[in-house]
């Protein structure tokens, strides 16, 4: 596959059809609708959905329907619909009717015996390896069930059966009778109801027959009279049956067209694996920042802005292609650089003493929580005469460009003085423990002459620092195409084992007191967000991205 950044933003496809229907008259105003199903939290994939779907209707002054295609009652729960809302209403979108398919169970099984009154569908008694046999394959047509020529009335007596419990599961479904040599092998008979005894999350026990999808998604659209119903590409063979619904049953005409679906690097999507990565135990829940959920996501410190940004970017084709995960993670840096408190916080602490420093004295200076706004709001930053600075801002033996400390070098210590190095602390092993310095007090920021020297570090106070855990995340697969694995490997193979590191971190104490609700940015070292986990005495910042990569937007 071909990874691709970014496409051409002039009019999307869909943008095209909308505004040639509404030219056209065809249609007066546009409804779409996001359909989720409810066995899984929203990834990342849905949002590409979902920003396309509201993102047309807002532009083209419509509506957006919220329908949680809930037909398989085994696998949905409320916990999933009350995610999903969460989520679509964290990246700012408002749906306009909230529904769910089996809103309309009662329509569709009215539909399902109309069909059978016309002769359309049939009860077949077949188990499902005998269906799935018979319907041929692409090159040989299939065979007909014994059963396609029962009567009406046999047909219309044994689904009421069905929909009062005489039948166990997989005994018995109903079946359009439609094309058994069609081209189109959903156009073989597809099965339109079939038997499950399984309570509901909403309709309880009512039902023990459940509408299959291709009959359930194309009503449900013309029932909320859904102008430009968008899916994903691999729906394109599924648009003949939804048309011959439409036209069979003689009902409001809504369409579907199709779109190519996310693919992210590094990144799995499917839910039916994500679900098992959290059973299995492999991540720590749905909104583990390791995962591609938008909980999951949003808990690392990405924003709405940033995957709106992201969704606008890729735009929509025709074409299925890989994203770059990166592209997605520059919006983040794009968004954060703008909007986040800088503080400092030092990950591999070296201790510093300041030997011609007064015992005791603390000077307190006001520094921007950001930069591009130096008028804007500030926070306090206590310097002492013990600070922490990182391991790698100090090398014994630097080769030529190495710009921060080294023995007899200079350096600047961000907001506050230049200091010198004069003598390195060893412990009995040889590890260097200590640096003693000098401070040059004409340095002061603000007072008298500016010195330059080439390098500044950032640190901070040994006797202010507060402790916190930083929680460091890397991709959570190894392979950049996780598509292309074939189905007998374990995808699980290519799982990273340092997806996640635990450090220490010592921060600047202002940092306690963020209340931004964003990420925040260490300066230097990239931007971390504040865990919910935190409690008092355990404060834990995820890391959300790096300050940058290599990347570069095209
Ligand atoms: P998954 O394969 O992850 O289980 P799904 O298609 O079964 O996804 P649904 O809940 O049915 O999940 O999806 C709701 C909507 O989101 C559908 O219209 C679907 O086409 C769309 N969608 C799902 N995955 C993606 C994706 N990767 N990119 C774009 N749209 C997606
Ligand atoms: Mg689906």
């Amino acid at each position: 596959m071909e990874v691709k950044t970014q496409e051409n933003k002039n009019l999307n496809f869909l943008e095209e059809i909308i505004e040639s229907d509404l030219a056209s008259g065809k249609v007066e105003s546009i409804t779409t609708r996001f359909p989720p199903e409810p066995n899984g939290y929203l990834h990342l994939g849905h949002a590409k959905s979902i920003c396309l779907n509201f993102g047309l209707a807002k532009e083209y002054g419509g509506k957006t329907n919220l329908r949680f295609d809930d037909t398989n009652p085994s696998k949905e729960d409320t916990e999933y619909v009350d995610s999903i809302k969460e989520d679509i209403t964290w990246l700012g979108f408002k749906w306009d009717k909230e529904k769910y398919a089996s809103d309309y169970f009662d329509q569709l099984y009215e539909w399902a015996e109309d069909l059978i009154g016309k002769g359309l569908a049939y009860v077949d008694d077949q188990t499902h390896e005998e269906i799935s046999k018979n319907r041929g394959t692409v090159e040989t047509p299939g065979t007909p069930s014994p059963y396609r020529e029962r009567n009406i009335e046999e047909n219309l007596k044994i689904f009421r059966e069905m929909k009062d419990g005489k039948y166990a599961d997989g005994e018995k479904v109903l079946r359009a009778k439609i094309d058994m040599s069609s081209p189109n092998m959903l156009l073989r008979d597809p099965i339109l109801y079939r038997i499950k005894h399984a309570s509901h999350h909403r309709t309880g026990d009512k039902w023990c027959i459940y509408p299959m999808y291709d009959f359930t998604h194309g009503q449900c659209d013309s029932i909320e009279h859904i102008t430009h119903s968008i899916c994903t590409l691999e729906f394109d063979v599924h648009r003949p049956l939804y048309d011959w619904f439409i036209k069979t049953l003689g009902i409001w005409p809504s369409h579907q067209y199709e779109f190519a679906r996310l693919n992210l690097t590094y990144t799995l999507m499917s839910k039916r694996r994500l679900l098992e990565l959290v059973q299995k135990k492999y991540v720590n829940g749905w909104d583990d920042p390791r995962m591609p959920t938008l909980c999951g996501v949003r808990r690392k410190g990405y924003t709405p802005e940033a995957i709106k940004m992201f969704c606008e970017k890729i735009g929509v084709s025709k074409h299925e292609q890989l994203m770059d995960i990166q592209l997605l993670e520059w919006c983040v840096r794009q968004d954060l650089n703008e909007r986040a408190n800088r503080y400092m916080c030092v990950q591999k602490p070296l201790k510093v003493t300041i030997t011609n420093w007064e015992k005791g004295k603390t000077e307190w200076y006001d520094c921007p929580l950001n930069p591009a706004e130096p008028d804007g709001k500030s926070r306090k930053v206590p310097f002492t005469g013990n600070i922490l600075i990182e391991q790698e801002d100090f090398m014994e033996e630097p080769p030529k460009k190495f710009f921060r400390l080294k023995p007899d070098g200079e350096v600047r210590l961000k907001y506050t003085y230049i200091i010198k190095c004069n003598e390195i602390i060893r412990d009995t092993d040889g590890n260097i423990t200590e640096l003693r310095c000098t401070y040059d007090p004409s340095t002061k920021p603000g007072s008298g002459e500016w010195r330059s020297v080439k390098g500044t570090i950032h640190w901070v106070s040994a006797e202010y620092a507060k402790e916190v855990e930083l929680r460091l995340y890397d991709r959570l697969f190894t392979e950049a195409d996780m598509g292309s694995i074939p189905e007998d490997k374990d995808y699980k193979e290519y799982l990273n084992p340092d997806s996640l590191i635990v450090e220490k971190g010592y921060a600047e104490p202002a940092l306690l007191d963020d209340k931004s609700g964003i990420a925040v940015q260490f300066e230097r070292k990239g931007y971390f967000f504040r865990d919910p986990d935190s409690t008092v005495d355990n404060v834990v910042f995820n890391k959300t991205t790096a300050l940058k990569d290599s990347y570069k937007v095209k």
